[in-house]
């Protein structure tokens, strides 16, 4: 379609987009009224008819509400104006605050966990840790579908976000429901939805609009990280260097040892050529830069080789300990930029081939090269600069999910009792037992509590002193018999843990 001044058309799927800005909203009226006839003669001339019920406008204005609404009119018929509209699944209001869609979120998000509730209750159910993978994986991306382009760090935002959470988190950790949304997170594992919101928004930042990510000291941009250019290659057109593992080390041909290795955290690589009469011509060693896993190593040990013998009109073999960078090699589907070279490297090159040796059986070629990666791992200096995998900036990501929630767990005023047990913070964790977490929260059957919300007597049944969890756990005669039934230790080596350990059953029954 002809472009029409600064109005932009977007199509996708049964979707069209119109997008145009002007200072005065009178001013649509007029400018928008071309774009839509070429839309009419574009849908008339593939016989495409408008539900006009779907079809609606929107202004996103910069300062005051307009007084004027334009007129649109597409084959005849006015199109409706909205303060709401629906696109792609995201719901856009007006001034941009996202909170009609949010309200949504909350509305589907509650219908959602309504059904999970079939499966579980209190003391009955599914595991909380099938609940826990179902949330983290379909629920969570479910709710920030698009955070990319709605999630700003907005303190009414974050709330807003943070109690949809709680709605999946009271599933997984079954407990009273006056329990902090805070102790809810540290119980169930599940970072606050907001900090992955966020992390999720800054990655996105990080590839596609090249900012670059600031965590401490540490400053990481978008060409540190190695993005595999997918278009480079149509899947159609994609190769597989094959490889064998039957080849005799000892042949007397032109042949060459490869190898990577990571010390002490510093990862270098080697290789050593022999030629046809087994008379070493070179060897080489790389320092590479920390971040490089010894996959990387072995890949870039066999990368530097072929390209030294890259030229060279006879049979040459290059032999390597490293299965998963043949494996690599011989599928189409790639992961790092080095696979890339090599493969491209050796799409014409019939001459060099690929062979597998298994490591430290005394094959002398390989023990070369594996002690001259190993010296290269102990140089001062680094010879190759690696770029950050994908995978390392998960993990990278997943620190500073879990180092931005510590920190707000410290300095939270809220769940201290919780606190103390629990002071770390950890996505490992899963504590879905009704019991034991009345015990970690101090929200439950305890006296003191049910007087601070239901105004009832906080002495223990026993009348000897408040019934707090302390109480309980030492001093209670009521519990003795418990106690006792994990004597094994002194009394003074009581803690929680041990009475949260006890057999369940009788729990329940002391409870
Ligand atoms: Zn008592």
């Amino acid at each position: 379609m002809e472009p029409v001044g600064d109005v932009k058309l977007l199509m996708f799927a049964d979707d069209i987009l119109l997008l145009s800005k002007a200072p005065a909203s009178y001013i649509f009226t007029d400018k928008l009224r071309l774009p839509l006839t070429i839309i009419e003669k574009w849908a008339q001339r593939y016989a495409l008819s408008i539900n006009m019920d779907k079809t609606n406008f929107i202004m996103f204005p910069f300062k005051k509400i307009p007084t004027y609404i334009p007129r649109l009119k597409i084959f005849g018929r006015s199109i409706g104006y909205s303060r709401i509209i629906k696109y792609l699944g995201l719901h856009f209001d007006e001034k941009l605050t996202w909170h009609q869609h949010f309200s949504i979120l909350k509305d589907r998000t509650q219908n959602l966990q309504g059904k999970l509730m079939r499966y579980t209750r209190a003391t009955w159910g599914v595991k909380p840790q099938i609940f826990k993978e179902i949330y983290t994986k379909a629920i969570e991306s479910y709710i920030l579908y698009g955070s990319e382009i709605w999630y700003s760090d907005l303190v009414k935002l974050n709330l807003k976000l943070n109690q949809i959470q709680r709605i999946s988190l009271s599933t997984i950790v079954k407990n009273y429901r006056t329990v902090s949304t805070e102790a809810l997170n540290i119980l169930s594992g599940c970072p606050p939805l907001d900090i992955v919101a966020k992390v999720k928004k800054e990655k996105f930042d990080l590839l596609f609009k090249n900012r670059a990510l600031v965590s401490h000291d540490f400053i990481l941009n978008r060409e540190d990280i190695d993005i595999v250019n997918f278009n480079f290659q149509p899947l159609w057109e994609a190769f597989i260097i094959p490889w064998t593992m039957n080849m005799d080390p000892e042949v007397n041909e032109h042949k060459i040892f490869t190898d990577g290795s990571k010390w002490n955290d510093q990862v270098g690589c080697g290789a050593i050529c022999f030629d046809n009469y087994g008379q070493e011509q070179w060897s080489f060693s790389f320092r590479l830069s920390n971040n490089a896993s010894v996959f990387i190593a072995e890949a870039v040990a066999i990368m530097e080789s072929i390209k030294k013998i890259i030229h060279i009109d006879h049979v040459c073999y290059i032999f390597t300990d490293s299965r998963s960078v043949l494996m690599a090699l011989a599928s189409c589907s790639d992961q790092t930029t080095i696979i890339e070279e090599i493969k491209l490297l050796l799409k014409n090159n019939l001459n060099i081939k690929l062979c597998w040796i298994n490591a430290h059986v005394g094959i002398s070629g390989n023990e070369i090269a594996d002690s001259l990666a190993k010296e290269a791992t102990k140089r001062q200096d680094i010879d190759i600069n690696i770029k950050y995998s994908k995978k390392w900036l998960k993990n990278h990501l997943q620190k500073i999910r879990v180092a931005c929630w510590q920190l707000r767990w410290e300095l939270s005023p809220k769940a201290r009792f919780t606190f103390g047990l629990l002071p770390q913070v950890s996505v490992h964790r899963c504590f879905g037992d009704f019991f034991l977490n009345q015990f970690l929260t101090g929200h439950g059957v305890f006296p003191v509590y049910q007087m601070k919300f239901f105004g009832k007597s906080d002495l223990c049944y026993c009348e000897r002193d408040q019934g707090t969890i302390t109480h309980y756990l030492y001093g209670c005669p009521l519990f003795h018999q418990i106690r006792r039934g994990i004597s094994l230790r002194t009394s003074l080596d009581w803690d929680l843990w041990s009475f949260c350990l006890y057999p369940k059953q009788e729990r329940v029954y002391v409870l």
